[in-house]
C-alpha cells in the first residue's frame, strides 16, 4: 500500500516540529499540520513570552539595587504597550525561524487543523485528505477553568500576553507553576496581585522547605497570597460593588471621581471562601491544563484515551493503534517542553532508525520561574523519607549581592542523600538563577553522584552554588 507521506505530524509545537525535522532528515517524506501559529504553547503563549516577562518584571527591584550599589538611577513606570510590541515581534521572529527550519528540512507544512479519519488518514480543515504510514499526534494541551458562577469573566495564561493594558489589580487562582510564576511577574510589573490557592502550600509536589521559602519570598515582595482559599462565585462588578470597594472615594455623576489605584470603573467582584468580597480588574485562572484531544477523531480511529482525555501511549509513545503515536502534553506524562522534544526524538529513533528507544522520564531537572526562582531535580525530602533512610544537607543564607543591597531575600541549597548508598537523590535550590544551577547539578545526579563526589569537587568562590559542595554536616537524618 502506498501513502502520501511516511509520517504526518498533527501539531507544530516543540515536540511535533522536532520529530518532523528529525524524521525528514532520515529521508522520510514528512507533512505537518498546525491550525494556529508554529511553535506551539512554549514559543507562542508559554515558556518563551513568560520568561521574557520574568526578565521585564525583575527590573523593578534592580532600580533599588542599583542605587544601593552607588548608581544614580531614577525609576520610571513600566510601559506595557512598548514591551508587548517588542515581545510580539520577537515571537513573530521565532515563529519564522520554526517555519524556516521546517522548510529547510523539506517538511511540507499545512496551515490547517488536522484530525484523524482512520488509522492512516488525516482530514484537514481545508477539506483535503492525506494518507500516511505513521501519524504522530502532538497537539499539546490547553488551560482548564473550573466550573463556577461567573468563571467566563476570567482569563487564562493564553490571554495574559495579549492584554491591551496591564490591569491595576489581578486575582490569580491556583498554586501550580503557572499561577505562582505569573503572581511574581505581575507583581514585579507593578500590578496589585492577590493569589488564592485551595491547599495548604503552593507548588504541591515540590520539596516542602523549598515551597515554604518561595511562598515567603513571594509574600515579602508583595504578593497577597491566601492559602486554603478559593472563589465561591464571581460576577461583573456593579456600581454598588464599586461604591463598597472604593469606600470614601468622592463620587462625581454617580462615578467615583478617582479610584485609589487609578482603576477604570469596571472590574470583577469575587466572593471568596474566606468570607471576603473584593473587586479585581482581572481574574486569571491557572488551574491546570487538559490534553487537546477533543474533536480530533481519535476515537474514530480507535485510539484509546485516558481518564483526563489524554492519549494513552506505551514507553515508545505508541498508541493502541500501531500506526498512531503521540508525544508531549497531549499524552499528559510530564508537561515540559524538553520532555516533549525527547519523546519526539525517541519516536524517530524507534520508528525511522530501527532503534527502539524508550523515553527516560527519570530525574528530570526543572525550574519554576517564581520570584524567588526554584530549581529542582530528583526526590523531595518528603518522598525520599518514605522510601529509605536519608540525610539532609541544607543551608539557607542571604546571598552577598542581596545582603549588600539591604534586601532580605534568602537562598536555599538542599541535598537529599541516601544513607545506605550515599547517592544524592535530590537537589532543591531557591535562589536567583536556580534554573541555571539545577541544569548542571542535574548532570551529576543523573550520573549517580554521591555526596562524597560533591565533597571532593572544589568550590567556585565566591558564588552561591559553592554551598552545594561545602555542606559538611547533615542538618538532620530520617
Ligand atoms: P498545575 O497542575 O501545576 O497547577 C494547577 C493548580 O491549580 C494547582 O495548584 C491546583 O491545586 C489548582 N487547581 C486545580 N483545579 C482547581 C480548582 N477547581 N479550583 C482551584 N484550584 C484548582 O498546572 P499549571 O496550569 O500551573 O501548569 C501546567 C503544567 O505546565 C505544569 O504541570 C508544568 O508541567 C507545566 N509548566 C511548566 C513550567 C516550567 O517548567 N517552569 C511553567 C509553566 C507550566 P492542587 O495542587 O490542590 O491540585
Amino acid at each position: 500500500m502506498t501513502f502520501d507521506y511516511d509520517l504526518f505530524v498533527i501539531g507544530g509545537g516543540s515536540g511535533g516540529v522536532r520529530a518532523a525535522r528529525v524524521a525528514a532528515a532520515t529521508g522520510a517524506k514528512v507533512g505537518l499540520a498546525e491550525e494556529y501559529r508554529m511553535g506551539g504553547t512554549c514559543v507562542i503563549r508559554g515558556c518563551v513570552p513568560k520568561k521574557l516577562m520574568v526578565f521585564a518584571s525583575g527590573f523593578s527591584e534592580m532600580f533599588d539595587d542599583a542605587r544601593a550599589y552607588g548608581w544614580d538611577v531614577k525609576e520610571g513606570p513600566f510601559d506595557w504597550p512598548r514591551f508587548s510590541t517588542t515581545l510580539n515581534s520577537e515571537l513573530d521572529r521565532l515563529e519564522g525561524v520554526y517555519r524556516k527550519m521546517l522548510n529547510g528540512s523539506k517538511v511540507d507544512v499545512f496551515d490547517a487543523r488536522g484530525s484523524l479519519k482512520d488509522p492512516h488518514t488525516i482530514s484537514l480543515s481545508t477539506g483535503q485528505e492525506i494518507s500516511a504510514k505513521h501519524i504522530l499526534v502532538a497537539t499539546g494541551g490547553r488551560p482548564v477553568v473550573p466550573e463556577m458562577q461567573g468563571a467566563e469573566l476570567g482569563i487564562t495564561s493564553n490571554d495574559i500576553f495579549k492584554l491591551p493594558e496591564m490591569p491595576k489589580s489581578i486575582l490569580i487562582v491556583g498554586g501550580g507553576y503557572i499561577a505562582s510564576e505569573f503572581a511574581g511577574i505581575l507583581n514585579g510589573l507593578g500590578v496589585e496581585v492577590t493569589q488564592f490557592y485551595r491547599g495548604a502550600q503552593i507548588l504541591r509536589g515540590f520539596d516542602g522547605e523549598a515551597r515554604g521559602l518561595v511562598a515567603e519570598g513571594m509574600r515579602a515582595k508583595g504578593v497577597d497570597l491566601h492559602l486554603g482559599t478559593n472563589i465561591v462565585e464571581m460576577w461583573a462588578a456593579t456600581q454598588d460593588d464599586l461604591d463598597g470597594h472604593f469606600e470614601g472615594v468622592p463620587m462625581v455623576s454617580g462615578q467615583p471621581a478617582q479610584f485609589p489605584h487609578g482603576a477604570p470603573a469596571h472590574g470583577i467582584c469575587v466572593k471568596a471562601t474566606n468570607g471576603t468580597e473584593k473587586v479585581y480588574d482581572q481574574v486569571m485562572f491557572a488551574t491546570g491544563r487538559s490534553p487537546n484531544t477533543d474533536g480530533m477523531g481519535l476515537e474514530d480511529a480507535g485510539v484509546a484515551l485516558g481518564r483526563r482525555g489524554e492519549v494513552v501511549v506505551d514507553e515508545f509513545s505508541q498508541t493502541n493503534v500501531p500506526s498512531i503515536y503521540a508525544i508531549g502534553d497531549v499524552t499528559n506524562r510530564v508537561q515540559l517542553t524538553p520532555v516533549a522534544i525527547r519523546e519526539g526524538m525517541a519516536f524517530v529513533e524507534t520508528v525511522f532508525k530501527g532503534n527502539p528507544t524508550a523515553v527516560d522520564h527519570a530525574l528530570i531537572p526543572s525550574a519554576v520561574f517564581t520570584q524567588p526562582e526554584l530549581g529542582t531535580v530528583g526526590l523531595t525530602e518528603e518522598k525520599a523519607r518514605e522510601i529509605e533512610p536519608v540525610e539532609i544537607y541544607c543551608t539557607s543564607f542571604k546571598p552577598m549581592n542581596h545582603a549588600f543591597a539591604g534586601r532580605e531575600d534568602r537562598a536555599l541549597m538542599k541535598l537529599v542523600v541516601s544513607k545506605a548508598t550515599r547517592i544524592v537523590l535530590g537537589c532543591h535550590i531557591v535562589a536567583d538563577h536556580a534554573g541555571e544551577m539545577i541544569q548542571l547539578v542535574g548532570i551529576a545526579i543523573k550520573m549517580g553522584a554521591t555526596k562524597e563526589d560533591f565533597d571532593r569537587t572544589v568550590a567556585v568562590h565566591p558564588t552561591m552554588a559553592e554551598e552545594l559542595v561545602t555542606m559538611k554536616e547533615p542538618m538532620r537524618s530520617a
